[in-house]
């Protein structure tokens, strides 16, 4: 790792780079086999991390235990104050961290700033709500009494995450799970490890700072082995996990099992409908960024377009135009727009997914492919692809975590096209094109979209921390982020409370002795 500013970014964040040993993270409490965090621009090495064994993993739990009750007696806006100096080392932080971001996942290095920019975002958010967990008051039907509800910590989060984000989804989580007075303990994607370790030497050194342990905030580095150490663990109530569909479907049953709470953020397969009155200006830029965006590598990316027929050629002609102009290469280069994809299966997958699409009757429109040759040769640099293809067939049915966008007509009224967009599993994010009110407003209604995240003139990806994030059926049912997501960090407890001479009982029930 000796070009692209990476080994002076490595520096800048304390992490071990591959001349200097293996890296564990600031706990220090990895001792496991070794895994390798290779970067899918260059195909190299960047460094060695350690795993986290189960001897570990009860070390760092002891940790996470130990540090919970202090930080839970912290005043809230106390720990505000915690979480507001995190947010400015992450601004000193923002280059180093991004383009690290950037060259161990292979997201643009603008994304990979913009993903800093929503940890610092986030920051900000849990600051101001560190002095509004609030609870509510209710009317008591008794004389003389009070009802109203408290809002209290949970204890240790476990909190698993996926690569293509591999810092900003544990902030929106720890972030608000810390000003709610919980400690956290974090396993990062097994590809994206580093990105993890910067993160927990950053915070090391803000509680270090303000004498308070290590505990309230660890990481536990490995797969998904290291990941069932949490998913099975009683003293951990709530699981954080974002991921795959397949993924939730096991982390959730492991976690209800032993009735613990799990906020599950799963695979999308988005949709943007767009009308007869859309608007090329906005449809074109949206779509495009959309589909190649993160090379198709966002939960949110779009999968599928869903196009009146009367302006269907319109729109393919200028979608298919705007690929023409897309560049492919190393993220770090700003010229670029697309990077590579995070490894050589998601590659396979990708070449798959064209294949089935075109043994199910998909036409290519734009050919897809591996690109050969200099600057590519890790081998994870694909074309995006567009195929005309059915909703209904099966590998459109399915995620497909690359640049693969799938186009299809509807006729008639926006309806149809409402029913295509909820025809799939997947319920995360979608968007419709119009200047017609009574269209973007029937899409909105309760007969609209069915998803968590619903868009109007704007494209299925790239939300703000300020809305709750999540989506429903197969994306899981979870909310991070902004609005009231916080509560789920929380145990809420109903107080009643009598301050009279009397007992009476609720529904006028009568008990004499
Ligand atoms: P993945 O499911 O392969 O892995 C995600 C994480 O889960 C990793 O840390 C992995 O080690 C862990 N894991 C896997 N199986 C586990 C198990 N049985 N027990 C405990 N932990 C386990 O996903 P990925 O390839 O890293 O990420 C891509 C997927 O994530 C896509 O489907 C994408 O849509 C989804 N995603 C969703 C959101 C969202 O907010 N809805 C955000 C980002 C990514």
């Amino acid at each position: 790792a000796t070009d692209f500013g990476i080994e002076k970014a490595l520096k800048a964040l304390g992490v071990k780079d591959i001349n200097e040993g293996t890296s564990t993270g600031s706990n220090n409490f990895s001792s496991g086999d070794v895994i390798e965090s290779i970067s899918p621009v260059n195909g190299k090495l960047i460094a060695k991390v350690k795993t986290t064994t189960k001897a570990d993993y009860e070390k760092v739990m002891d940790a996470a235990t130990a540090a919970f009750p202090i930080w839970r007696a912290m005043p809230a806006p106390q720990r505000g104050e915690i979480v507001r100096q995190f947010g400015n080392k992450l601004r000193e932080l923002k280059e180093p961290l991004g383009r690290l971001v950037s060259f161990e996942m292979g997201k643009s290095l603008q994304e990979g700033y913009g993903e800093v920019q929503e940890m610092i975002d986030i920051c900000d958010f849990a600051v101001g709500l560190s002095r509004q967990l609030n609870g509510q008051t209710m009317p008591s039907e008794r004389p003389g009494h009070v009802m109203r509800e408290q809002w209290h910590s949970l204890g240790v989060v476990g909190i698993i995450s996926a690569f293509n984000f591999p810092v900003a989804v544990w902030a929106w989580n720890t972030a608000l799970a810390w000003v709610c007075g919980d400690v956290c303990v974090w396993k990062a994607s097994e590809k994206t490890p580093l990105c993890s370790i910067a993160c927990q030497n950053i915070i090391a050194g803000v509680l270090k700072d303000n004498n308070l342990p290590e505990g309230i905030s660890c990481i536990i580095n490995g797969d998904y082995k290291v990941g069932e150490m949490m998913t099975t663990d009683t003293r951990i109530p709530l699981i954080s996990a974002t991921g795959s569909t397949r993924m939730g479907r096991i982390v959730g049953v492991t976690v209800a099992e032993r009735f613990g709470k799990s906020l599950l953020e799963l695979g999308g397969n988005n949709a943007i409908i767009i009308t007869p009155t859309a608007d090329l200006k906005v449809v074109v830029p949206g779509a495009v960024f959309g589909a190649v965006g993160t090379a198709g590598q966002r939960c949110t990316s779009t999968r599928r377009l869903i196009i009146h027929e009367s302006v269907y050629d319109k729109v393919r002609d200028a979608i298919v135009g705007a690929y023409k102009q897309l560049t492919i290469g190393n993220p770090l280069d700003e010229k670029n727009h697309i990077g590579p994809l995070i490894d050589k299966d998601a590659v396979n997958a990708y070449l798959s997914a064209i294949e089935r699409a075109k043994a199910e009757g998909g036409t290519v429109l734009v050919e897809g492919g591996v690109v050969e040759g200099e600057g590519y040769e890790s081998g994870c640099y694909v074309k995006p692809a567009i195929i005309e293809a059915e909703n209904h067939y099966e590998i459109v049915q399915h995620e497909t975590f690359a640049p693969v966008l799938y186009l299809m007509k509807y006729s008639g009224d926006v309806e149809n096209a409402i029913d295509k967009q909820n025809g799939v599993a997947q319920g995360l994010s979608s968007a419709i094109m119009t200047n017609e009110m009574k269209e973007a407003e029937k899409f909105l209604s309760f007969a609209g979209s069915d998803c968590g995240i619903a868009n109007v003139n704007i494209g299925t990806s790239g939300a703000e921390i300020g809305g709750a994030f999540g989506g429903e059926k197969e994306t899981g049912g979870g909310r991070e982020s902004g609005s009231d997501a916080w509560k789920v960090y929380m145990r809420r407890q109903t107080n009643t409370v009598n301050y009279s001479d009397e007992l009476p009982l609720a529904q006028g029930i009568k008990f004499d002795l």
